[in-house]
C-alpha cells in the first residue's frame, strides 16, 4: 500500500507545526472563501443580531426583516408577505419542519391479516363447539 504523500520522486507536502507558516491551513485559507465570510459579515449586523441577539427572532424571506418569535404570526409586520407556519428563516439558515405523516397506511397488511386470523380462528371455535351441527 502507498502513501500518496510518500510516493518516490514527490516532495512532501510541508509540515504547519511549529511557528505558524503561511502554510498553516488558518494563513493558507486566508484568501478563500470571501463571497461566504462577507455574507456572514453583513449577517452579523442584521437587525435582532446586532444588539446581542438575545431573543429568538426569525425573519421574513421577502423584505429580511425581524418577525418576533411566535407561533401565531401568519402575515410579516414590515411587508406584509404570508409567512409560513413550517418554514422559518434563522440567523443563518433556514429550518423547514415537515410534518410526519401517520404510520396507518403501513400498517394496514398487518391489520388485515390479524382480522383474517381472528376470523378463521372464531369459524374454527365455532365449528368445534358444534355451531354447524
Ligand atoms: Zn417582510
Amino acid at each position: 500500500m502507498t502513501d500518496p504523500e510518500h510516493e518516490p520522486g514527490k516532495a512532501p507536502p510541508p509540515h504547519s507545526w511549529g511557528n505558524i507558516s503561511e502554510h498553516h491551513w488558518s494563513r493558507a485559507r486566508k484568501h478563500a472563501h470571501r463571497e461566504q465570510l462577507e455574507y456572514y459579515r453583513d449577517r452579523s449586523g442584521a437587525p435582532g443580531v446586532a444588539a446581542g441577539g438575545a431573543e429568538r427572532n426569525f425573519y421574513c424571506m421577502a423584505c429580511d426583516g425581524v418577525i418576533p418569535y411566535d407561533l401565531e404570526t401568519r402575515l410579516c409586520p414590515h411587508c406584509g408577505a404570508a409567512v409560513e407556519e413550517h418554514v422559518k428563516r434563522y440567523f443563518n439558515w433556514v429550518e423547514i419542519n415537515e410534518p410526519a405523516t401517520g404510520d396507518a397506511r403501513a400498517l394496514l397488511p398487518f391489520f388485515a391479516l390479524a382480522l383474517l386470523a381472528l376470523l378463521a380462528l372464531t369459524a374454527l371455535l365455532w365449528w368445534w363447539l358444534g355451531g354447524g351441527a
